[in-house]
């Protein structure tokens, strides 16, 4: 390839005119067309997140020592979301950069802690559903832990008795996922917790996307079964903000139990030239920006607004659970506990449900292809309330227009 030589530079204007073209075939997110990846509440929210992550873009969350700014709204930030956990006062915790970070972080702690705890262990595994989140997988690859992946019972949820019979000496860590991310149901959080209390192993709580949800959820009265620290054994939970706390990219949480489980998952060295060097999690340069965009957006908005935020999603998704329900040429795979749901064609000779989510994508939607089972996955946010209609009516006329015909390559998308 040959070198390339930047020249002598674009002029400011030019370079963000270039930025904005870019953009032409992107995903619409900003207009609610898109139910991955991407969340918003309003163009106003938006553009304060924006703000505040360019304010703090350059600062480095590295050493926050030399920057008591980003250390202060880190530990706000970090309270306010274990109160949303029901941790307590020994509850710990740090920002990560997003929900895989939390959990490659959760795989290696769970290894410290059997090392720490003197468990000298050949081949150490940890035992799941097959719904949990793929960046276990991950964090299993990165540290050479054996995955052992459990089925899910017919509800989709975990088969806590399956997963006790996997457990054996050399496990160190259970997960369950609220809600887990294919079909959006929450596991039994409480009985999957009771088997690493048993064991004194660590019990992970995937709320990367129920994390804010479920807490607002049972303010406005729905019952939850407990997910949270109020089981007895979790260890520790993962909360995405920039999922539905509607900040910018690059801002999870992770909190511990207490403290001692927290040192497992941060990293010393003096072993080089360069001194003594710390960091909480796999970053070491770590921009100030997602920090204080989650800092903004969450004194914005207060509990009301994730509320009406909350209420919201939760109302679209419903309605759009409803609608599939009443198809019977369509599948849904679990009434959803939150704001994520999941279906499938009811006869797949006749209904290609990947071929249905293309022709949603050529008109202008953006989703989710995943499976096994092949599923359309949809992940309803605030910013879906105004296009239900529109999308639900846009979904029966694709489905109308594919009758009978099957013509898709079956790709699975990449999902989050
Ligand atoms: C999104 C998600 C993750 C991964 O988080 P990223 O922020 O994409 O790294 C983990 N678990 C669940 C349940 C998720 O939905």
């Amino acid at each position: 390839m040959a070198i390339r030589n930047l020249g002598s530079g674009v002029p400011v204007d030019q370079v963000l005119k270039d930025l904005e073209s870019f953009r032409s075939h992107d995903v619409r997110w900003r207009d609610g067309r898109c139910f991955t990846l991407a969340y918003s509440i309003s163009p106003e929210v938006l553009s304060l997140a924006e703000e505040a992550y360019r304010r703090y873009s350059g600062e480095n969350a590295l050493n926050t020592s030399a920057f008591p700014s980003l250390r202060r709204m880190q530990q706000d930030v970090v309270d306010i979301v274990s109160g949303w956990v029901n941790g307590d006062d020994s509850t710990a915790g740090f920002m990560t950069s997003g929900g895989t970070e939390s959990l490659v972080l959760v795989v290696r702690a769970a290894q410290k802690r059997a090392e720490r705890e003197g468990r000298n262990l050949s081949r150490m595994n940890m035992v799941l559903p097959t719904s949990a989140h793929a960046a276990l997988e991950k964090g299993a690859d990165y540290f050479g832990v054996e995955s052992r992946r459990i089925p899910v019972t017919s509800d989709w949820r975990a088969d806590v008795v399956a997963m006790r019979a996997a457990i054996d000496d050399e496990t160190i860590l259970v997960v369950g996922s609220a809600p887990s991310y294919p079909q959006g149901v929450i596991d039994p959080i409480a009985e999957i917790a009771a088997l690493a209390d048993e064991r004194n192993i660590n019990c992970h709580v995937d709320a990367c996307m129920g994390g804010v949800t479920l807490p607002f959820l049972a303010q406005l009265g729905e019952s939850i079964t407990p997910w949270d620290f109020r089981c007895v054994g979790v260890t520790s939970i993962s909360v995405d903000l920039h999922k539905y706390g509607y900040t910018s990219k690059g801002a999870g949480v992770l909190l511990h139990r207490d403290k001692t489980l927290r040192n497992d998952q941060t990293f010393i060295t003096d072993n080089w030239l360069g001194g003594m060097y710390g960091s909480s999690g796999i970053l070491g340069t770590k921009s100030g920006g997602p920090i204080a965009s989650a800092w903004a957006v969450m004194h914005h908005l207060g509990n009301n607004g994730y509320l009406a935020a909350t209420q919201s999603a939760r109302t679209s998704a419903i309605a759009i659970a409803n609608h599939i329900e009443n198809n019977p040429q369509l599948r849904l795979r679990a009434f959803p506990d939150s704001t994520l749901l999941s279906f499938g064609v009811t006869d797949e000779n006749r209904h290609d449900v990947f071929a249905l989510a293309d022709a949603l994508i050529a008109k202008g939607w953006y989703m989710d292809k995943q499976g096994p089972p092949a599923s359309i996955h949809l992940t309803v946010n605030a910013s879906h309330a105004p296009m239900v209609g529109a999308f639900l009516n846009d979904l029966d006329e694709a489905l109308l227009s594919l009758g009978g015909h099957k013509g898709s390559d079956g790709a699975y998308a990449t999902t989050e």
